[in-house]
């Protein structure tokens, strides 16, 4: 672990509020399921704190099966708030034509302190395949012990939302059936470089990246898991902390628009 793993990183945002508000991000999503009639359940607590999971849709099985997740790591706030943000804006005829899941916020005792692991110190996006010397966090137990829901809940894609506090481009992992990029991780790629510039051919996190994409990577991630169980695609999208917290929400608010407009 090094320094910028154990500082707190948080923000003021536009509205004057501060990045890491828990309560204020809780009461705006409750407010909203309440306000739309979602379903809003906590599939496991941790230090007290619900991990929430969010129905919307169509409640059909006849049309896409998509699952968006965020703030698996509590320095990076721009994927709950854009979650959040566009949860709030997105148009109802697009959200029909869908099923859409979401795990807002995943873990709230990093969130809440600024920090990517924890309050126990856990990576919550490691330990989902029983690699060797990775264990779950105290999340990913709870995530785990719900694989069949969430398998069928990301069926035709999953978007995970993170952020990469000490960048200032941005770039994105996805996974697909395929030798080559296809549809689905060029669309993600675009909405973030019309936010960002791309991260330059190289290594990032000791994964190939070419034209701001690193393609097929599997770890122990929570991507890579559901991956494994059978997903038919998957992202994980990652704005650069560098740039301003509003900039970033909008990235990924855009970005959640297109994977879901694309299903
Ligand atoms: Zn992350």
């Amino acid at each position: 672990m090094n320094d910028a793993e154990l500082k707190s990183w948080t923000w003021v945002m536009p509205d004057g509020h501060s990045s890491n508000d828990w309560g204020l991000y809780r009461r705006r999503l409750e407010a909203l399921a309440e306000r739309r009639g979602w379903e809003l359940v906590t599939l496991g607590t941790v230090a007290s704190e619900p991990l929430l999971m969010l129905r919307t849709g169509a409640g059909s099985t006849n049309v896409p099966h998509l699952l968006v997740a965020g703030g698996f790591h509590g320095e990076e706030p721009a994927g709950p708030w854009g979650v959040l943000e566009y949860l709030e804006h997105a148009p109802l005829e697009q959200l029909s034509r869908v099923q859409l899941t979401v795990l807002p916020l995943v873990n709230a005792t990093g969130f809440r302190a600024g920090t990517r692991f924890n309050a126990f110190g856990e990576n919550p996006n490691r330990g989902y395949l029983g690699l060797p010397g990775e264990n779950p966090s105290r999340e990913g137990v709870v995530l785990l012990a719900h694989g069949d829901p969430l398998l069928e809940a990301a069926r035709d894609g999953l978007l995970t939302c993170h952020e990469d506090v000490l960048l200032s481009h941005a770039y994105v992992y996805s996974c697909e059936p395929a030798d080559a990029p296809g549809a689905f991780s060029k669309s993600l790629l675009a909405a973030n470089a019309a936010h960002f510039p791309l991260h330059p051919d190289g290594t990032v996190d000791g994964c190939r990246v070419t034209d701001g994409l690193v393609f097929n990577h599997y770890d122990g991630s929570f991507e890579s898991w559901l991956m494994k169980l059978g997903v038919a695609r998957a992202a994980c999208v990652e704005t650069p902390g560098q740039h301003p917290i509003a900039q970033r929400i909008a990235a990924q608010r855009a970005m959640i628009e297109v994977f879901t407009a694309g299903a």
